[in-house]
């Protein structure tokens, strides 16, 4: 394993049956707590937009906000957030998708992504992909195009990634 990788898992809390039986929550806060750890993760991804050819960092609510701004500034782009519905104040383009149990919606600001933009998703876990799927949906229907989803860690055993790959259409997933 890679010193970064070490230092990243080292970092990472598990936590059982949060937030309901049966489940086991990744808990960045500790990496996020730890300057050299949050440096090495920030850099990593910002080597990834780069190599992507991104032009703007999408965050997904709410730790892809976290992850995700500072990538944008090392990176020197800006920085999208995609919301749960109803929290933006402008006019938004929604995505609905499912969850186990019932749906969800995400929303962007429509004015926020145009034709020509090349986007970098930004997330902390890939579970089942649901989110992420939802929003290269909803980048693509604003007109911008998606470079690459980049997140922290993916839950493989959940198959995000086999779920992912066609809707990215050979756009790099890259989990660290
Ligand atoms: P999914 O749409 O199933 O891929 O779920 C992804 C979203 O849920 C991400 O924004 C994660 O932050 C969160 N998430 C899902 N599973 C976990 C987990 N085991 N630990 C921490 N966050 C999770």
């Amino acid at each position: 394993m890679t010193d970064i990788k070490e230092l990243l898992l080292s970092r990472i809390r598990d936590v059982a049956d949060y937030p309901e039986p049966g489940v086991m929550f990744k808990d960045i806060t500790p990496l996020l707590a730890d300057p050299a750890a949050f440096t090495a993760l920030t850099d990593a991804l910002a080597e990834i937009a780069e190599n992507a050819g991104a032009t703007k960092i999408v965050g997904l609510e709410a730790r892809g906000f976290i992850l995700g701004a500072p990538v944008a500034v090392r990176a020197g782009l800006g920085f999208i957030p995609v919301r749960k519905a109803g929290k933006l104040p402008g006019a938004t383009l929604g995505q609905a998708y499912d969850l186990e149990y019932g749906s969800a919606e995400i929303e962007v600001h429509a004015e926020d992504l145009v034709t020509g933009d090349r986007v970098l998703i930004v997330d902390d876990v890939l579970a089942t992909g649901g989110t992420a799927e939802a929003s290269v949906q909803l980048i693509r229907r604003a007109g911008a195009e998606v470079a690459g989803l980049a997140v922290l860690m993916e839950l493989g055993f959940l198959g995000g990634r086999t779920r992912l790959e066609p809707a990215l259409s050979g756009a790099p997933l890259e989990a660290l």
